[in-house]
C-alpha cells in the first residue's frame, strides 16, 4: 500500500473527513510553494473543526423538538413595531440563560409569540444549551401519563434538566387541577436554576382561570416571574396579514 493511500485510510479511520476530502487541493498548494506545510495544516485543521462543530450544532437543533426551523432573520419587525428588537437580540446572546431568566411572550394569536421563541432556542441549540420545545399540552399529557406509569418524579426531572426549556401555548386549553399541580412542580424545579420560555395569550390575570386554582396559579407566576422577561405583543396577527395578500391575489 503506498503511503498516499495509507494516509487516506487514517484519515478515514480517525473520522478526519474534512482533511480527507481536501487533502489533495494542499498538496498540490504545497507541492506548487503556493503554501507552507504548517500553514496547509493549519488549514486543514481548521476545515475539521468547523465542520464538526456546525455538524454539532446541527445536531443539537434537530434534537430540541421545534415545530419549524425560523430564525430571527425571517422575522419582519417592522410588521410588529410593539416589539422591542434590541431585547429580542439581547436573547439570542443567551444572557439570559446564564442569569437563570425566563421569557414570557404575551399576546395574541399569530403575533409571532412561537417564532421567536423558536429563533430564541436555535440560538441556545447551537451553542450546545440543552434545549428542548414542547407545546404545554404535550406536556401536560406525558407527565399525566408519567403519573399513571409511576414515574413523575423521573419525567419531571427530565424535563428539569433542559438548560432551555419552551413551554409553549399556555391559556389556549384548560388545565386540571392534576396538571396544574405537576406543572407547578416542573417549575418549581426549574425555579433559579434553568431558563424556561414561555407563550401564552393570557394575561396573568387570567391564569386562574387556566389552571382552575387562585394559590396554585399563583405560586406558579410567583416563581415565573421572579427573573423573567416580560415581551407583551400587541399588534396584528401575522396569519392574517397571509391570508389578506392571498386574498387580494385571487
Ligand atoms: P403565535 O405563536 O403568536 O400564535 P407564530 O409565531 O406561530 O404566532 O406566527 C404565526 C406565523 O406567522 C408563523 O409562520 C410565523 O413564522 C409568522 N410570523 C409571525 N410574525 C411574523 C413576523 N413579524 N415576521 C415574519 N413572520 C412572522
Ligand atoms: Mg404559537
Amino acid at each position: 500500500m503506498s503511503a498516499y493511500t495509507e494516509l487516506l485510510n487514517n484519515l478515514e479511520y480517525l473520522n478526519l473527513e474534512q482533511i480527507k476530502y481536501n487533502l489533495d487541493v494542499y498538496i498540490d498548494l504545497i507541492t506548487n510553494g503556493k503554501k507552507t506545510v504548517v500553514d496547509a495544516l493549519n488549514e486543514l485543521t481548521k476545515l475539521e473543526i468547523n465542520f464538526k462543530k456546525e455538524k454539532r450544532a446541527n445536531s443539537n437543533v434537530k434534537v430540541a423538538n421545534f415545530p419549524f426551523i425560523k430564525t430571527i432573520d425571517d422575522f419582519d419587525f417592522t410588521f410588529q413595531p410593539t416589539i422591542n428588537e434590541d431585547k429580542i437580540k439581547d436573547f439570542l446572546t443567551s444572557r439570559f440563560i446564564e442569569n437563570q431568566e425566563n421569557i414570557i411572550f404575551l399576546g395574541n394569536p399569530g403575533v409571532g409569540k412561537t417564532h421567536l421563541s423558536v429563533a430564541i432556542g436555535i440560538e441556545a441549540a447551537k451553542k450546545r444549551y440543552s434545549t428542548y420545545f414542547i407545546t404545554a399540552h404535550d406536556l401536560m399529557m406525558n407527565l399525566k401519563k408519567a403519573n399513571l406509569e409511576n414515574r413523575l418524579e423521573t419525567r419531571l426531572k427530565h424535563y428539569a434538566k433542559y438548560r432551555v426549556l419552551i413551554i409553549d401555548e399556555i391559556g389556549y386549553l384548560p388545565i386540571s387541577i392534576e396538571e396544574a399541580n405537576m406543572f407547578f412542580q416542573l417549575i418549581n424545579l426549574r425555579y433559579e436554576k434553568k431558563s424556561t420560555i414561555i407563550t401564552t395569550n393570557k394575561e396573568f390575570s387570567k391564569w386562574p382561570e387556566i389552571f382552575g386554582d387562585l394559590n396554585i396559579a399563583g405560586a406558579i407566576l410567583d416563581r415565573l416571574l421572579h427573573h423573567a422577561k416580560i415581551e407583551k405583543i400587541t399588534g396584528r396577527s401575522y396569519r392574517t396579514k397571509e391570508v389578506q395578500k392571498m386574498m387580494k391575489q385571487n
